[in-house]
């Protein structure tokens, strides 16, 4: 466990308190609660807690924060699971609050009996007036000096039922004139009457989260309990708390920066919302924020784990550039993805003088690997995209036009001669000759193509569907983010090279010139896409 470098000023504390002796073993977790899906912040803070426990040789434990049974199902527990399997997490343990509720009822009685906590009448808008403000001290409770015994008498009557919910809560007596709120005889318990999808009717009190998660932690044995920023001000509360409820060797709260993403929302208020209103197809879109969108969307998990990595841990919030991401995934896809020519919006090319029938080409699975290749076939129909032709094309267009040539990827430079129209003056066949001794690797034929575009042979391809993707987010006219309802582009006449008849769920390619796209299902003779993310590269590199 010695000389281990720290690459954050995390692993700093905890290397000093290996060297102290404080730590034998560290011990992390992530405390999900289950009440929506996981994105991409939270990304952040499992591979931070996982990573340290696997670097450390430690423990990492995964706990479920379902303190608050109002808010809580099991479709997002079983989702937690998934976005982990995802991400590649194995955790040493598993663990729920919501099983430490009779030990944490426990300490409560503690604190009651040691005169540390007390049963207290005020509404809950009573409390907050008493409170105080950051430059007023708060006032007592009238209630604080209840005695031991009515005390214990009162919280178990809480317990057995006997009053509703709001009517009382159990407040902790720390200090009402502490300059930190947080310490200003805080709720430990209220009164909820509702059922826990756990632990169902048995009951009606609730431990707060910043009496719950303390001691949760210490129970665990959790040496370092990382959190994001906003809990700083709750730190003194997390060790009153293991204090007094006598932990011999309590965790150490660590807070970190959250992560911000532009263009992106992450809460998962917002994200709910915007679920429940139908304006995405639900938490696993592929342009959600979201880990079970990501995944759908094609991420690599080592794509999001480098990102993670590189943008570090940090005491200050800051937002990161949501081309940085992109940046990443592309980085990962270009050395692992396949390539594979698909034609989204298909344009019939007839090649006159071919008379071969048909004849199959080589070409690299990925050109940073010329060694493997895959084939293609060839023939005298071919699609290309409707884009890289055109009659009166803007300056400096590569592609084909009336009279010009073109290189075909992997095949044969083609000349085009003429097009056919249909009755309203739509294009719909473009009449080309091919020069025959032109093949890519072996070109003979002396004449220059600018240009070279994809096709697929018209004779030998699959029919397929691709999903295009735009920014969920855009900026509304009071320069708020809002959903971008033209966020998703379906290409379903795409033609795709034969090769990729048999692709599976999740197999990520480069579609020549186009982008990368993910795998999103190959069924009952339906192929979809969705693209992963684009060719071009908005990030620059400073
Ligand atoms: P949100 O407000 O986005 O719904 P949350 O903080 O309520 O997130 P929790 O389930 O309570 O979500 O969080 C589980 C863990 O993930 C916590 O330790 C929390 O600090 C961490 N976490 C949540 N959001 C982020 C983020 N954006 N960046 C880093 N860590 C995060
Ligand atoms: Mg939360």
């Amino acid at each position: 466990m010695e000389n281990i470098n720290a690459a954050n000023f995390i692993e700093e504390i905890i290397n000093k308190d290996i060297e102290s002796g404080k730590v034998k073993k560290v011990i992390t977790r992530f405390p999900p609660e289950p009440n929506g899906y996981l994105h991409i912040g939270h990304a952040k803070s499992i591979f931070l807690n996982y990573g340290i426990a696997r670097k450390y040789n430690g423990q990492f434990n995964l706990r479920f924060d379902d303190s608050n049974p109002a808010k809580e199902d099991v479709e997002y527990i079983n989702a937690i699971y998934r976005d982990l399997e995802y991400l590649g997490i194995d955790y040493d343990e598993v663990h729920y609050a919501s099983d430490y509720y009779d030990k944490c009822y426990e300490f409560a009685v503690k604190l009651i009996k040691d005169g540390k906590a007390y049963v207290c009448d005020l509404t809950a808008d009573e409390i907050r007036e008493t409170r105080g403000t950051l430059t007023e001290k708060g006032k007592n409770s009238p209630y604080r000096d209840r005695s031991v015994e009515e005390n214990l008498m009162l919280f178990e009557k809480m317990k057995n039922g006997e009053f509703e919910d709001g009517s009382k809560v159990l407040r902790a007596k720390i200090d009402m004139s502490s300059p930190n709120i947080n310490m200003r005889d805080p709720v430990l318990y209220r009164i909820l009457h509702k059922t826990h999808h756990r632990t169902g009717d048995k009951w009606c009190i609730y431990a707060m989260y910043d009496f719950i998660h303390p001691i949760s932690d210490a129970l665990e044995g959790i040496t370092h309990s990382i959190c994001t920023l906003e809990f700083e001000d709750h730190r003194p509360l997390y060790d009153w708390v293991t204090e007094n409820c006598g932990f011999e060797n309590p965790p150490r709260q660590i807070e970190f920066a959250k992560l911000y993403l532009s263009e992106t929302i992450v809460g998962k208020r917002y994200l709910k919302q915007i679920v429940e209103s139908g304006q995405v197809e639900g938490w696993f879109d592929p342009r959600m924020p979201t880990l079970s969108g990501m995944k759908r969307r094609g991420y690599p998990k080592e794509a999001l784990k480098e990102f993670c990595n590189k943008i570090g841990v940090a005491k200050t919030n800051s937002k990161v550039d949501l081309k940085f991401l992109h940046y990443c995934v592309r980085e990962n896809l270009n050395l692992n993805a396949e390539r594979a020519m698909v034609v989204l919006d298909p344009i019939k090319v007839r090649l006159t003088n071919y008379n071969k029938g048909s004849e199959i080409l080589q070409i690299p699975l990925n050109p940073l690997n010329e060694e493997e290749k895959r084939e293609i076939s060839f023939s005298d129909e071919l699609y290309i995209e409707r884009e890289d032709f055109m009659v009166t094309p803007p300056p400096k267009y590569k592609r084909l036009i009336p009279g010009g040539v073109v290189r075909l990827k992997g095949a044969y430079i083609i000349k085009c001669n003429d097009y056919v129209l249909d009755e309203n003056g739509n294009i719909v066949e473009i009449l080309c000759e091919y020069i025959e001794n032109s093949k890519s690797g072996n070109d003979e034929s002396g004449i220059k193509a600018k240009g070279v575009i994809h096709f697929v042979d018209a004779k030998n391809c699959v029919n397929v569907k691709v999903n295009n993707f735009e920014n969920l987010f855009i900026e509304g006219e009071d320069g708020l983010l809002k959903v971008n309802e033209e966020s998703k582009t379906i290409y379903d006449n795409a033609k795709a090279e034969k090769y990729l008849l048999n692709t599976k769920e999740g197999n990520r390619y480069q579609f020549l010139r186009k982008g990368y796209y993910v795998t999103d299902k190959n069924e009952n003779d339906i192929i979809e896409f969705n693209e992963i993310v684009s060719l071009k590269d908005g990030y620059k590199i400073v």
